[in-house]
């Protein structure tokens, strides 16, 4: 294999302002799909909730080394992901503690880079040990958020199909934007995801196609359909592929995982013509 096709770590930002659009939906099931097609891929859990700690199977009580250990105290990433029970994909859960993490990290060095430092130490020894990361952000624009976009490749939104989607990703680019003139100017877009599509509702279809004029391509294929079994899963610790490997969230997000590795393929290609 030449060096350009080498495997790279591509790290991922999940995010959204706006709360309940899908974003820990999208990081687990996502990574799980990925983890399907022989991706290894790891997640980070950077939302105080800890969502995507409990949706993959993490309880709280047996979250001994957190994403609050590799942050405030520069614990090794290594030492803090555990594998989860889809093969292939870890985790980094996150807990409460999260919450205090903009004041403890009030006076610290490089307080916006210390996911990126993490990640570029775990990397080390010429020796990639992901083939993604997908980082679940917190709803709100705060040091969290700001060291998710600091540590990412590119972001992938995901953006619920309805009525206020266009107004939150009109903030959402305003933050992308000013992340790449100050902490990140390599920071690209991913792609888009629109999730809880229902195709009996009207809107769902006038807001995908909104979304479509306006970032075009950027758009993934793939949209995730709304299917209660999606929003069931958590409640068990499951991803939806574990839960219900036939239903049509399940169907999606393995689509999306295979359109995303299609065109990241493509994307390494264009670079290294
Ligand atoms: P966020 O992380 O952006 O706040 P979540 O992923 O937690 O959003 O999703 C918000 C709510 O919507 C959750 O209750 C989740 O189970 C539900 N949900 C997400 N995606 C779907 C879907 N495709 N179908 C049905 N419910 C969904
Ligand atoms: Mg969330």
């Amino acid at each position: 294999m030449s060096a350009d096709r080498e495997k790279q770590t591509r790290v991922l930002a999940v995010s959204n302002q706006k709360g309940g659009v899908g974003k820990t939906t999208t990081a687990i099931n996502l990574g799980t799909a990925l983890a399907a097609i022989g991706e290894k891929v790891l997640i980070v859990d950077m939302d105080p909730q800890g969502n995507a700690s409990t949706g993959l199977g993490v309880p709280r009580e047996t979250r001994r080394a957190t994403i609050y250990d590799v942050i405030v105290d520069g614990r090794p990433i290594d030492q803090s992901a555990v594998e989860t029970a889809v093969p292939g994909l870890f985790i980094v859960p996150a807990d409460a503690d999260m919450s205090g993490v903009e004041i403890e990290l009030s006076q610290a060095d490089r307080r916006s880079y210390r996911l990126r430092d993490a990640l570029a130490a775990q990397g080390g020894n010429g020796h990639t040990r992901y083939d993604y990361v997908l980082i679940d952000c917190p709803p709100s624009l705060n040091l969290l958020t700001l060291n998710a976009m600091a540590a990412a490749d590119a972001v992938l939104v995901p953006l619920q199909c309805e009525f206020f989607a266009l107004e939150g990703l009109t903030q959402l680019m305003r933050t992308i934007d000013m992340v790449k003139q100050s902490l990140n100017p390599a920071l690209e877009i991913q792609g888009l995801v629109l999730t809880m599509y229902d195709r009996r509702n009207a809107l769902s279809g006038q807001v995908a196609a909104d979304v479509r004029s306006h970032f075009g391509d950027k758009v993934y294929d793939s949209v995730i359909p709304r299917n209660v079994r999606v929003s069931e899963a958590p409640s068990f610790g499951k991803p939806v592929l574990i839960y219900d490997l036939k239903c049509t969230g399940s169907q999606a997000y393995l689509k999306l995982a295979r359109e995303l590795v299609a065109r990241e393929r493509q994307r390494r290609q264009a670079l290294a013509a």
